[in-house]
């Protein structure tokens, strides 16, 4: 594991993708989960005459608060510990697991240290890998989210922001349960009740018996030092009010200025995310109070590639997500592939611009990262599903560009850029282009049969073997202008 993002490592996009374009159970499931998703989202988004005015506020409060993140991070820093909580500054993975292990350590149980924890489902805790950094110092990691769980008993990997299990049907996640859960009934079926009601049973004494709670934010406010976490279960709150101790860890970009700005986001979240009016359980809690939820609070802000990626004028749009998952539900491409082909906890449109951008765009290709700005059709629809109208395919093409600026020097010029470079020159120069035009007419009728070529030789069959190529014409519109308008062409 790295000191930033964990899975990068795997194959780059197209060979993941190639390889997930074989599944075709993957790809049922996907397009009826994505589909139903995107259609609620759809009736939900539309029943508010204002949407289109919370989009822009939305994207206002996010590029202000970019703006002047330093101020807004020490101003909750300051609210944080006026309210009894601690804050932690983490510079990278490594540090930030380094830190959240030791505060378990360091609370309660027999041998001076707890050996487990509850957690809510959290980005930032598997963008740093938290589970693996506890599992070596012999502290289990219980996932208390229905999804969450099916992909950990599963050994998998998530696969959908707010949905991981999203690659899984009932039949296969009864399966899991059956065969990875101690405590599940023999009769269990496939029912989505009697599934929730095992994994109710299996994590209800893990929720009574824990000393501490990890869980990320969906938003920190400077001005209170005020935590939410938004979700569906209820798992969430039993975390977040029974343990001993709550460790958040959340990365930076997650503060808002003002209790009133979360008038705009809890609009837009849950109907963006789960197509619902709101979410079932909205948490937020102020530092600590006496006998009412966790005696201990410590809150680790997360950097990890964020001020990089800040320093970019055009990128630090990524850091504007909400973690909606809108524009995973409405890409051709991730309906296609699944999340697994992006290498990274974060796949779909926002996992291609924001990945690359925390692991470090144009390190080189060895890790996947650098493939990941390609991984889209820029048919601009994450643009329009955005609820905070991050312009995601500008980003792409943005970081296509440093991709690309980046390897030129490093490596042996391919046959597409030596053939760009030779274009370059000929598009330059009228007389050149001229001559191009009537060398291609001539090798055109050459090698063509019936108005079409075919395979052509050598390296530059990868290219014509998926092409239909017609043959030139004989007469370029250039030579055909001059010759039928000589007034306007002064010949
Ligand atoms: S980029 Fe926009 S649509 Fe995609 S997850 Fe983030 S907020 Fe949602």
């Amino acid at each position: 594991m790295s000191d930033g993002l964990v899975w990068l490592g795997t194959p780059a996009f197209p060979q993941a993708a190639r390889k997930a374009l074989t599944d075709t159970q993957l790809r049922r499931n996907l397009r009826k989960a994505t589909g139903t998703i995107r259609d609620k989202r759809l009736r939900v988004s539309a029943e508010l005459d204002d949407w289109e005015q919370l989009r822009d506020s939305a994207a206002a409060l996010k590029l202000r608060t970019l703006r002047h993140l330093d101020r807004y991070l020490e101003q909750l820093e300051a609210s944080v510990t006026a309210a009894g909580g601690t804050v932690h500054w983490a510079a990278d993975a490594a540090e930030a697991n380094r830190i959240v292990v030791e505060l378990v350590k360091a609370t309660g149980g027999p041998d001076g240290g707890t050996r487990e924890v509850v957690k809510v489902k959290s980005m930032a805790t598997q963008e740093i890998g938290l589970n693996e950094a506890l599992a070596a110092e012999g502290i289990a990691a219980y996932e208390t989210d229905l999804a969450e769980l099916i992909v950990q008993l599963a050994d998998d990997r998530p696969s959908h922001i707010l949905v991981p299990a999203i690659h899984r049907n009932r039949a296969e996640i009864r399966e899991i349960f059956r065969t990875r859960m101690a405590d599940v009934p023999a009769e269990l079926t496939d029912e989505p009740r009697a599934l929730a009601e095992a994994a109710r049973l299996h994590l209800r004494e893990k929720f009574l018996r824990a000393k501490v709670a990890i869980s990320g934010a969906n938003f920190a406010v400077a001005e209170t030092g005020t935590v939410l976490v938004v979700e569906s279960e209820g798992n969430g709150r039993m975390c977040l009010t029974l343990p001993e101790t709550l460790i958040t860890v959340m990365g930076v970009e997650k503060v808002v200025p003002s209790f009133a700005d979360l008038e705009v986001f809890l609009q837009l979240l849950p109907r963006s995310a789960t197509g619902e009016r709101m979410n079932p359980y909205t948490s937020a809690w102020t530092g600590v109070h006496e006998g009412d939820g966790p005696s201990t609070f410590h809150l680790v802000l997360l950097d990890n590639g964020r001020t990089a990626t800040l320093a970019d004028q055009v990128g630090r749009q990524a850091l504007g997500c909400i973690r909606c998952s809108a524009c995973l539900n409405v890409c051709p491409v991730y309906e296609r592939v699944g999340g697994h082909a992006y290498g990274s906890v974060y796949p779909g449109p926002i996992g291609a611009i924001l990945t690359p951008q925390l692991a470090g765009v144009g390190r080189g290709s060895e890790d996947g990262a650098d493939s990941l700005p390609f991984a889209s059709t820029l048919c601009g629809a994450c643009y329009d599903a955005c609820p905070v109208k991050i312009n995601i395919p500008e980003v792409l093409v943005h970081l296509r560009a440093k991709v690309v600026d980046a390897k030129r020097g490093r490596t042996v010029p391919t046959m597409e850029s030596l053939v760009m470079r030779a274009a370059t020159q000929v598009l330059a120069a009228p007389g050149r282009l001229s001559m191009a035009q009537k060398a291609g007419a001539l090798g055109g009728r050459l090698v063509g049969r019936g108005g079409r070529i075919g395979p052509l030789p050598g390296p530059f069959h990868a290219w014509s073997d998926t092409r239909d190529l017609p043959v030139p014409p004989a007469e370029s519109f250039r030579a055909w202008w001059q010759r039928t308008h000589p007034e306007e062409t002064g010949r």
